[in-house]
C-alpha cells in the first residue's frame, strides 16, 4: 500500500491509475478502523481495480462543543489494518491541506432539507461538512464507485442525492451495518464507553428489533417511538430521537409505504450513538 498525504502526490497516482484505465473504488474514513471500514475495502476491491481509502478527520463537519479534538486518530494501526485488507491507495491528508482557508472563506456542497432533519437537527452544519468534504475528495481521488456504510443511513442517503443532483459520475454502493457479536453496531465512537457503559450499549439494536417487530404486529408508529424512547430512557440512554420513517425518502411514511428505515439517537454517558435498522412491510 502507498500512503500519500499531500493533493499533488495523489493526482499523480490516480492520474497513472486512469492512464491504465482502472476503475477506482474509494472508501472515505475518518480513521480508527474496525471491522466495518474494512468490509467497505473489501467490497470496493470486489467492484474496481484498485481502493483508494481516505483517512481524514474533517473538521467541517464537527460542531461547537462536540468531539473533534479528542476523536481517536490511529494512522499506525489503521494503516496496517488497511495494508492487510489489501487497499492499494492511502490518502491521509493534513487539515492544512484540506482547507487551506478559513472554513468562512470555503465553499459549501448543501443538500438542502435531508440535512436538516433527524441527525442534521441535533448538528447544524454536520451534513453540510459531510457533502463539502466527500465532493472534494471525489475530485480528488475521481472515483468510478465509492462504498459508504448504512450504519449512517441519513449520510448515505444525502450522498445518493447530492450525487444525483450534481450528476457526479459515481456509483454510490452501500455496505450492511457490521456488529458486534452482541448486536451494538461498531463505531468509532464506542471507545469512548465506559465499562458499565458498553454492556447496557447493544440495548439500543435491541429498541429497533423490539420495535420492528410491533410495527409488524400492526401497533401504532407514535405508540412504538414513545414506548422505545421509554425503555431506553430506562436502560440509561438519554434519547436524542426514535423516528420511523420512509426508507426511501426519510420524511414521515404515509399509508402506503412499504419499506420503513427506524433510526435512533441516543447519549449513552458520553458518546452519542446512533443505529438504524430497515423494516419491509
Ligand atoms: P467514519 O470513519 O465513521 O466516518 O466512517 C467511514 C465509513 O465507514 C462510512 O461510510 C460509515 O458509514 C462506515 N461505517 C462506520 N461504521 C460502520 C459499521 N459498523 N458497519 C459498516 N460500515 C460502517
Amino acid at each position: 500500500m502507498i500512503t500519500v498525504h499531500d493533493t499533488a502526490a495523489l493526482r499523480e497516482v490516480i492520474a497513472a491509475s486512469k492512464n491504465q484505465h482502472l476503475r477506482i473504488g474509494f472508501v472515505p474514513t475518518m480513521g480508527n478502523l474496525h471491522a466495518g471500514h474494512l468490509s467497505l475495502v473489501e467490497t470496493a476491491k470486489q467492484a474496481a481495480d484498485l481502493v483508494v481509502c481516505s483517512i481524514f478527520v474533517n473538521p467541517m463537519q464537527f460542531g461547537q462543543g462536540e468531539d473533534y479534538n479528542s476523536y481517536p486518530r490511529t494512522l499506525d494501526a489503521d494503516k496496517l489494518r488497511l495494508e492487510a485488507a489489501g487497499t492499494d491507495f492511502l490518502f491521509a491528508p493534513s487539515v492544512e491541506e484540506i482547507y487551506p482557508k478559513p472554513q468562512s472563506h470555503q465553499t459549501q456542497v448543501i443538500v438542502p432539507f435531508v440535512s436538516d432533519i433527524l441527525c442534521g437537527a441535533s448538528r447544524p452544519g454536520h451534513y453540510t461538512g459531510v457533502a463539502t468534504i466527500v465532493t472534494k475528495l471525489f475530485n480528488m481521488v475521481r472515483p468510478g464507485l465509492a462504498v459508504f456504510g448504512q450504519k449512517d443511513y441519513q449520510q448515505l442517503h444525502i450522498i445518493r442525492q447530492m450525487v444525483e443532483d450534481l450528476a457526479m459520475p459515481i456509483e454510490v454502493i452501500a455496505c450492511p451495518t457490521v456488529r458486534e457479536a452482541d448486536g451494538l453496531a461498531m463505531s468509532s465512537r464506542n471507545g469512548y464507553l465506559t465499562a458499565a457503559e458498553r454492556k447496557v450499549a447493544p440495548r439500543l439494536y435491541q429498541s429497533l428489533l423490539t420495535a420492528a417487530d410491533s410495527i409488524r404486529k400492526g401497533v401504532a408508529l407514535k405508540t412504538v417511538k414513545q414506548v422505545a424512547c421509554a425503555q431506553l430512557a430506562a436502560a440509561g440512554f438519554q434519547c436524542d430521537y426514535f423516528e420511523i420513517r420512509d426508507a426511501f425518502t426519510l420524511l414521515e411514511p404515509d399509508a402506503s409505504a412499504r419499506e420503513l428505515v427506524l433510526l435512533v439517537a441516543a447519549y449513552l454517558g458520553k458518546p452519542r450513538l446512533i443505529d438504524n435498522l430497515r423494516v419491509s412491510l
